[in-house]
């Protein structure tokens, strides 16, 4: 495998250089006014390796063409390409067919096509929906188009002071007009990584399905939809060192085929007259029109290279990087971290007594450190901790201790600048 710097996926933690696996990157060599970037907005987005850049570039420069429509020999390639793409992705997660993986443009859009293909033909008029306090946004808004569509009920879950969830007060939550489950798998806003076998598991006591919001959950961990026996799982390319501009929804293949399609138009369809239209099998049926092509096929090549260091390697080095950076920043008075869950991923929410937000994101940024400020698409969270917003460094397995250093001493400087 090309540039990528490491090959065994059998490798464990300490056998991984992560110092070369970091020159994989070419954007993290930049300099922000002559100040070393520090890239530390990685659950907004992630960056993107050389090997995921070179294998667009090749596609773009010798595959593209629009695929499925034609007999020539770049449409083939093309088709063939995308096709093996969508096999990563089922491999990734252990999907067991790869007709269950549907490409969509992101988690957001995987979410709408739950609410669009499932909800609005499933769930009825004081039918409840579960979703819990830590739900980003694109997993709240479109329940509650939906329940005040069809007159259906949300019901949501509380969490802790530490930001997880009250297990006990999710089960007391089902009752016979439950019908969907909606579950964030790791917290955006404060890292929280929510037991989602088990509540999964209750969920289908009930014979309810359960959709997980993975964007958070599949860049750190390994997934398996089959162990996990979820029922509809979304992420994003990227958050996955891959491009913009796609996501797969996973479905169990019964349950996409009960649904009904959200867009219509070209290749979702196996027939078209003015009276009727047949409508195709998965998962063409839900991806009308021309696909994210070359997007799709750099978010293979990402899998490809998330796969080659090991999502076990990845989650382990993230977490001595979050102990490290959690000891530093619990050190620095004034300073608060919001969500302390037991079990996290490398997300770190904080606040700092006297100065906002986005005022400590301006100083960062001057000293070349990428954090993000805001309420981070998850008011619900925010609200409970009774903060307007956060500041949010979340570390991916590029950055380093160097990087740590960076911000516990950018945030002294921010002290000493407003207080
Ligand atoms: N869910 C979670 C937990 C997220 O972190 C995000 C992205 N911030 C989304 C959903 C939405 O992802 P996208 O914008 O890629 O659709």
């Amino acid at each position: 495998m090309n540039s990528v710097n490491v090959s065994l996926k059998s490798e464990i933690t300490s056998d991984v250089d992560w110092g070369r696996i970091r020159s994989d990157f070419p954007i993290l060599d930049l300099k922000i006014d002559g100040k070393p970037l520090a890239y530390l907005d990685n659950a907004a987005s992630s960056q993107m390796p050389q090997f995921v850049i070179d294998r667009l570039v090749r596609y773009q420069t010798k595959q593209h063409a629009n695929i499925n429509r034609a007999v020539h020999y770049l449409s083939e390639v093309a088709t063939q390409e995308y096709h093996d793409a969508r096999c990563k992705l089922q491999q990734f997660i252990n999907a067991h067919e790869d007709r269950e993986v549907i490409f969509t443009s992101g988690t957001t859009d995987s979410i709408n096509l739950v609410m669009q293909g499932y909800g609005r033909k499933f769930i009825k008029a004081n039918d409840e929906i579960i979703l819990t306090t830590l739900e980003h946004h694109s997993n709240i808004v479109p329940w509650q188009m939906l329940a005040n569509e069809k007159g259906a009920r949300i019901r949501v879950v509380p969490i802790n002071d530490n930001g997880e969830l009250e297990i006990g007060e999710y089960e007391k939550l089902f009752n016979e007009r439950t019908k969907f489950v909606g579950l964030i798998h790791v917290s955006n806003a404060l890292g929280t990584i929510n037991p989602i076998k088990r509540m999964i598991d209750f969920a289908h006591r009930y014979d309810v399905p359960v959709l997980i919001d993975g964007a958070q959950g599949a860049p750190h961990m390994s997934i398996d939809v089959q162990a996990l026996d979820c029922d509809f799982y979304a992420f994003s390319a990227h958050k996955l060192c891959g491009p913009t501009g796609v996501g797969i929804l996973y479905g169990k293949a019964a349950l996409l085929e009960s649904m009904q399609p959200y867009k219509g138009g070209g290749d979702m369809i196996a027939s078209v007259t003015f009276e009727e239209t047949i409508y195709n099998t998965i998962p063409h049926k839900f991806e009308a029109g021309t696909p994210p092509i070359a997007a799709a096929i750099g978010f293979g090549a990402a899998i490809d290279y998330l796969t080659a260091i090991g999502l076990e390697n990845i989650g382990a080095y993230e977490s001595t990087l979050l102990d490290y950076a959690t000891d530093c920043l619990v050190q620095i008075p004034g300073v608060k971290i919001i969500g302390t869950a037991k079990e996290k991923t490398a997300v770190i929410s904080f606040t700092v007594d006297g100065v906002h937000p986005h005022d400590i994101g301006t100083i960062l940024n001057q000293d070349g450190i990428a954090v993000r400020t805001g309420h981070h698409c998850a008011q619900p969270v925010m609200q409970r901790f009774n903060v307007p917003a956060t500041s949010r460094a979340s570390f991916a397995f590029y950055n380093n201790k160097t990087e740590v250093d960076a911000l516990v001493a950018g945030i002294k400087t921010v002290q000493k600048v407003f207080l």
